[in-house]
């Protein structure tokens, strides 16, 4: 069975960085025998200055068809004087709406060779492994009405509402469950039902779903106590799961546990198991076109593109194998380099990447 993906480099650095994550790509395709299509299309900056739109009709077209789509970053200064509807990052709204996306996992591992590079004590992250499951197309962000209007006393008020339905919760849930139960077997649900009835529903839909996986453990939080357990004893957590504009701030909140955006991945999928990755960080126009970017954070999600969507789940271990023993060997890109190591480029992590890949009985090619 063949694969298509679709790599969308972006701008900025998401070039450079998407280059070295299709070649590592291809040769773990090669080591597991993984029949893959790659194929290119334009998002965000660059679709807007070839194609006149930041998701134009021939990049919605190969995505909707795609198994599972790479994007570097979009964005940049040159295009932050166009009207917001015009913007790069619209093309990344567009494309997670067109296709459905509803689910966002961030993961926030923190490799023990960059222990230090947590503003955390070392030994609360070494080996920090959390999954964050956030629901992305619905609740307060996109609920209706919500508007800013004027009272009868004529003071202006802003309100927007915080709205899901119990099948938005369910189907979020189930796959948090799922995850779980291919990792540690600890679910826990973040709300806030003390407080909100929307997030009352979310507790009882969640503890509904949560009969049908008797290997997983749940617990509940609400989102202040979540985000203080998150820096006092963030390895409590195996997979948390929450909506939207919780999940947005817990989700960067774990990732400054680990101290270097230049490694965090994310995926967003669909009911259907197609999926975007790409790296949390963004296009980074001040160090773009110098050889500078960590590759890390899209090699490794291409190590999620594998789990996920080719359920490839060696492969993409051997992905992550990788990345941990180019940082055993020392390499460091500057965003990751404490004072006085050797620095190498994007090209060159990539290629270390490349170097320590191994195939099944751990043999290189
Ligand atoms: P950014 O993540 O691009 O950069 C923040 C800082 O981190 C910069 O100093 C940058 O050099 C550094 N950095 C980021 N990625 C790095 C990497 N791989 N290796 C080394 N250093 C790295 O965030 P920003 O500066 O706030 O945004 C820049 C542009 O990116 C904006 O146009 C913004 O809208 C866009 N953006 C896009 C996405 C996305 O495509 N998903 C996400 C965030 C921001």
């Amino acid at each position: 069975m063949s694969h298509s993906i679709l790599l969308l480099p972006g701008d900025g650095i998401g070039p450079e960085v998407v280059a070295q994550a299709r070649r590592v790509l291809e040769r773990v395709a090669d080591l597991y025998n993984l029949t893959i299509e790659l194929d290119e299309a334009n998002l965000g900056g660059v679709a807007i200055d070839r194609e006149g739109s930041a998701y134009p009709e021939t990049t919605q077209a190969k995505a909707r068809s795609a198994a599972a789509l790479l994007l570097g970053a979009v964005g940049g200064p040159q295009w932050d004087g166009l009207p917001a509807a015009q913007r790069p990052e619209r093309g990344l709204l567009a494309i997670r709406a067109d296709l459905d996306l509803f689910a966002n996992l961030r993961p926030a591992i923190l490799f023990p060779q960059l222990a230090d590079a947590s503003s955390l004590k070392p030994e609360l992250v070494a080996g920090l492994d959390i999954l964050i499951v956030r629901e992305l197309t619905g609740g307060i962000y996109f609920g209706e009405p919500r508007g800013i209007r004027t009272r009868e006393d004529g003071e202006r008020e802003g309100y927007n509402t915080y709205i899901y339905r119990e099948s938005e919760i369910e189907r979020i849930a189930q796959l948090a469950f799922e995850l779980a139960a291919k990792r540690d077997g600890r679910v826990t649900s973040v709300d806030k039902a003390n407080v909100l009835e929307v997030t009352q529903l979310w507790r009882e839909v969640v503890t509904r779903v949560a009969e049908n996986f008797a290997g997983v453990d749940l617990d509940h939080l609400y989102v202040d106590n979540a985000a203080m357990q998150l820096v006092r004893e963030p390895k409590q957590f195996d997979v948390l799961v929450t909506g939207n504009i919780f999940g947005d701030i817990l989700s960067d909140t774990a990732a400054m546990l680990t101290g270097s955006i230049g490694m965090l991945p994310s995926a967003s999928l669909n009911a259907l198991s197609a999926g975007l990755y790409e790296p949390v960080h963004g296009s980074a126009p001040d160090i773009a076109g110098q050889d500078r970017a960590n590759p890390l954070a899209t090699i490794l999600s291409v190590a999620m593109l594998l789990r996920y969507s080719l359920n490839a789940g060696n492969a993409a271990a051997a992905v992550e194998a990788a990345v941990s023993t180019v940082l055993d060997q020392g390499c460091r890109t500057a965003d990751i380099a404490a004072e006085g190591d050797a620095v190498i480029g994007t090209e060159a992590m990539g290629t270390a990447v490349l170097k320590a890949l191994k195939g099944h009985e751990g043999n290189e090619l």
